[in-house]
């Protein structure tokens, strides 16, 4: 129990440092691209995510997987990825435990009710729509 419970630490405390590092090669990246490195790393790690737990010749490669895919989806993600009690978001200060303290750190976006506009008409807005669809429509 021992050896597994020093293999997480250091597994979390190696991933303190190489998330961040990823991050920052990733964070230029559309977010398109970003999910679709997310995507590949998930990939790896599904087929050689043991290699992390008893090692083997993935295990770098399934490390770097890890690290990377969290990276991007850190990135990606609203609030942000939660792995071993560690946090990572797009703001490299955040102090928050995990992704779901996000909430409650959304500043309001209006102070008063009347900045609320109301609702439209369906009508007007399937013309609105109508009429943006006929002037961009042929210049595409
Ligand atoms: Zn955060």
């Amino acid at each position: 129990m021992r050896g597994e419970n020093t293999q997480r630490m250091v597994l979390l405390e190696t991933l303190r440092l190489a998330v961040p590092m990823h991050m920052a090669e990733l964070r230029p990246l559309e977010p398109s691209h970003r999910a679709e490195i997310a995507s590949r790393c998930a990939t790896v790690i599904g087929s050689h995510g043991d290699a992390l737990q008893f090692g083997g010749k993935h295990c770098r490669e399934a490390f770097n997987a890890l690290a990377r895919g969290l990276a991007a989806a850190a990135l990606t993600v609203p609030g942000g990825v939660d792995f071993l009690g560690a946090h990572w978001c797009t703001d490299p200060w955040c102090r928050a435990k995990n992704r779901f303290d996000h909430a409650d750190d959304e500043p309001p976006t209006t102070t008063q009710q009347t900045d609320i506009p109301a609702q439209r008409p369906f009508e007007d807005v399937i013309r609105d729509l109508a009429d943006y669809l006929n002037t961009t429509g042929d210049a595409a």
